[in-house]
């Protein structure tokens, strides 16, 4: 049995839904598709669910969300009609999901209903059954899976019949729906793979697998053609958009392979992703931009038992949680997504570290990024010393090394400006 994700691109309209339709019958094997919500149709389009989460902010303003929610209408309608399926039910639908949103459901629900839409129209043009995400998918208020999910979906799940299921949302233990994080389908394909201990987990997207750098910075970029769960987790969260990083999560012990394959050239090969690869060395390159830096001191820090942890709690209490760190005997650094806090949130939060600990110094600046390479076995390659030959050769300057946390990622800090050109000239020393 195979469990076929298809991302946002891949459904974002009638003829691409054909595309898909034509590969899920090409294999009978693929029993269960997991769908995103209409993505973009070109570079100016709009999102399904950015457009739903406007609707949401909207009414948040006392606004009706009718205008935007009407862009919504019909782009499903217009695909519902080309697809030659029943759209009277469909505008029933979107009337009743366009009135709960006005009567203030919440962003959760508003923006599941890309999905729930999507699974809908893709279900009945199929002829697969449709399986609410609601129903069988519980999720914690950390966004991990609850294990009562697998129990659930082995039971409602029949391994003779086809079905398909909308990625991105489930509800809590107290039955309110929620979502995982941005690109959020990718998690429920696994969720599903793992209930069903599927042979193999497809994601289908925009392009022919992972490549070893972004192909809009490095045009002439290879595809990688085998990754291992460790080096797609660290290249996720390394600014890599292909695969979402806690994806890998659910199928970790099962083993199950995943291929990320291109829904508009499906004979490309594509990426395999499995769980141990035998290639050692660098794979890829990439770089997250978008991060700021706190660099706080205080003499004899290290000796003070406790209060490392306690900082990082009231980071939390501002909403901010650091991703990378460095600690030096009386200092601290910590990056973090510059989207977490605005400028006075900063600042409030260093007029507090600074009162409360006793601080000698606490800043924080924006404008960072971290270029990782990733391979398995980094820790035993050159490749570290060839990546900071070729950012030193072309005057890049680094403000951050982590080498050997993870024996399958080196990190280097760098400015956001400079973000592309690290990726480039990496990738043409290590490729
Ligand atoms: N539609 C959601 C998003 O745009 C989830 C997904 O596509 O995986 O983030």
């Amino acid at each position: 049995m195979i469990v076929s994700k298809f991302g946002g691109s891949s459904v974002a309209d009638a003829d691409q839904i054909r595309k898909v339709k034509a590969i899920l019958e090409s294999d009978e094997r693929r029993c269960i598709a997991v769908v995103s919500a209409p993505g973009k149709r070109n570079k100016e389009d709009q999102k399904i669910t950015d457009l739903l989460y406007k609707c949401n902010s909207l009414v948040q303003k006392g606004l009706t969300c009718r205008p935007v929610f009407n862009e919504i209408s019909k782009r499903f309608v217009q695909i519902a009609q080309k697809l030659k399926i029943d759209d009277v039910k469909l505008s029933e639908r979107l009337d009743d999901i366009r009135c709960a949103i006005d009567a203030g459901r919440g962003a959760d629900y508003a923006a599941s209903r890309g999905e729930y839409l999507s699974a809908l129209v893709i279900s009945e043009f199929m002829g697969w059954e449709f399986v609410d995400a609601e129903d069988v998918i519980v999720i914690n208020s950390d966004s991990t899976v609850n294990e009562i999910t697998y129990k659930r979906l082995k039971e409602r799940l029949d391994p003779t019949k086809r079905y398909v299921i909308p990625g991105f949302y489930g509800e809590t233990e107290q039955g309110v729906v929620k979502t995982f994080t941005r690109g959020g389908s990718d998690i429920t394909g696994s969720i599903v793979a793992r209930a069903i201990d599927a042979e193999l987990y497809e994601n289908w997207t925009d392009v022919s697998g992972v490549y070893r750098a972004d192909p809009r910075i490095v045009p002439n970029a290879e595809v990688n053609p085998e990754l291992s769960y460790k080096e797609v987790r660290e290249l996720s969260d390394v600014g890599a958009t292909v695969f979402h990083e806690e994806a890998i999560a659910p199928i970790y012990n099962s083993g199950i392979p995943i291929v990320v394959k291109n829904t508009n050239r499906p004979d490309d090969p594509g990426t395999r992703i499995v769980p141990e690869s035998n290639d050692f060395g660098a794979t890829a390159v990439s770089a997250r931009s978008g991060l700021s830096r706190i660099k706080l001191r205080k003499l004899m820090l290290f000796k003070k038992y406790g209060m490392r942890h306690a900082l990082l709690t009231m980071l939390h209490v501002f909403g901010i949680r650091p991703c990378y760190s460095l600690f030096g005997i009386d200092s601290i650094v910590w990056f973090f997504d510059s989207k977490m806090a605005s400028d006075s949130v900063c600042q409030a939060m260093c007029e507090r570290l600074t009162k409360e600990f006793g601080l000698d110094s606490i800043e924080v600046d924006h404008g960072h990024a971290i270029l990782g390479v990733v391979g398995d076995g980094m820790d035993s390659s050159d490749a570290y010393l060839k990546a900071a030959e070729a950012l030193k050769e072309n005057g890049i300057k680094t403000t951050f090394v982590n080498y050997g946390a993870s024996d399958t990622s080196v990190l280097f800090g760098i400015k956001e400006e400079q973000a592309a050109d690290a990726v480039k000239v990496v990738y043409s020393k290590l490729f």
